[in-house]
């Protein structure tokens, strides 16, 4: 099923009816970072002795439908002066934000199902989802680093983990002297931002519906929590949560969305951007305290980072892997897990530490700074 025929777009998940190939790191962003054919390492491939993937930017392509490249060609035009703009440090409107989001969703799950033709199916997993699927679907943060550096190129940071081939949930896009850590994951914002969630979420462990999520006993907090969530994050210049609500057809929640009993309720209207729709408001977090952004239009400045709160590439690509660790092991299982899940999830947690611990070693313990800790792409 699915990518074993190599040939399904990387869009909708269907067999294209032309041969146009997808750069799932866009083309005008590998001109931005350098030659665009520079070959680079891509970590190891675990289907191969994890033998290390060597790959041209440029070939890091997938298969895709015309229709479908057209469609997401003008996200592409509409996030290449927004990029440029972070690259200068200065400021975006939240709409554009939104969108920056949805664009890292798109390369986030391109860049898994990339690795997935490249090593060809490393430990039986089938993709079971494609970028139009996913794009903007499950609650969402994105962290902004900035650094003094002329380093050019680019990083995909943690899409080489066991965690991430598995659940592709959260990587850091290194890009020339940006960084943007950024995570997805269903309701991990909502109950912070104060939005329906199930009070209970568990991964069934065993029986027909192995692997899913069984969600329950929704329902929502009247204030805003201060963090929104406890993952622990190196100080960004720009640190935003959105929450994003799940459709059904279930008729208890009578707003369209889980959780959402009540059609008409005001304080969930306040939370959601421009006050309706599927798309909760921007939360931004401050060290001190939390701002709600529901106003397309706001623009959102660069907060200050100086001093002690500065640190280098290499330790905020080892905080990717561990806020993967982190997401990956906030939900429990129900149920009783087979001996091969059990080892199988104690090997993610290993792989994701040692990847941590990589990062770790080329950090100083006195950060100074200097342009010899930033990332190099291979
Ligand atoms: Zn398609």
């Amino acid at each position: 099923m699915a990518l074993n025929d190599k040939r399904l777009c990387v869009f909708c998940g269907k067999v294209p009816n032309t041969k146009t190939r997808e750069h799932v790191v866009p083309y005008w962003l590998l001109e931005a970072t350098g030659d665009p054919k520079r070959v680079v390492n891509f970590g190891q491939n675990y289907a191969k002795g994890k033998e290390i993937i060597k790959y041209s930017w440029s070939n890091f392509v997938a298969p895709a439908c015309d229709d479908c490249n057209n469609k997401f060609a003008s996200l592409e035009a509409r996030i290449k002066p927004v990029v440029e703009t972070l690259m200068r440090c200065e400021a975006l409107t939240v709409a554009d934000y939104v969108e920056l989001l949805d664009w890292l969703d798109k390369v986030r799950i391109g860049a898994w199902l990339v690795r997935h033709m490249i090593e060809n199916h490393p430990i039986e997993i089938t993709p079971n989802f494609h970028i139009s699927a996913r794009m903007g679907q499950k609650d969402r943060m994105v962290a902004v680093y900035v650094f003094d550096s002329d380093n050019q190129g680019i990083n995909l940071l943690g899409s080489d983990s066991l965690i991430f081939n598995s659940m592709p949930s959260c990587y850091g896009l290194r890009i020339n002297n940006i960084l943007l850590l950024n995570a997805s994951s269903d309701f991990f914002c909502s109950k912070g931002c104060g939005l329906p969630y199930p009070k209970s979420m568990t991964y069934l462990a065993d029986g027909p519906d192995a692997g899913r999520l069984a969600l329950n006993d929704f329902g929502y907090e009247k204030e805003i929590s201060d963090p929104i969530t406890e993952l622990k994050l190196f100080k960004p210049v720009v640190w935003l949560y959105q929450p994003i609500k799940q459709p059904t057809d279930d008729p208890a929640f009578q707003g369209g969305y889980l959780g959402h009993s009540n059609l008409f309720d005001s304080r969930i209207a306040e939370r959601t951007l421009g006050g309706a729709g599927r798309f909760g408001a921007l939360f931004r977090q401050y060290a001190d305290h939390i701002e709600m952004l529901g106003n397309p239009d706001t623009p959102i400045d660069f907060d200050t980072v100086t001093g002690a709160d500065s640190v280098t590439q290499s330790e905020i690509a080892a905080s990717v892997y561990d806020l993967q660790v982190s997401l990956f092991s906030s939900v429990p299982y129900k149920g009783q897990p087979s001996e091969f899940d059990m080892a199988y999830r104690q090997a993610k947690l290993d792989d994701a530490e040692a990847h941590a611990a990589k990062y770790r070693e080329r950090s100083p313990d006195q950060n100074d700074g200097h342009a010899d800790q930033a990332l190099a792409e291979s």
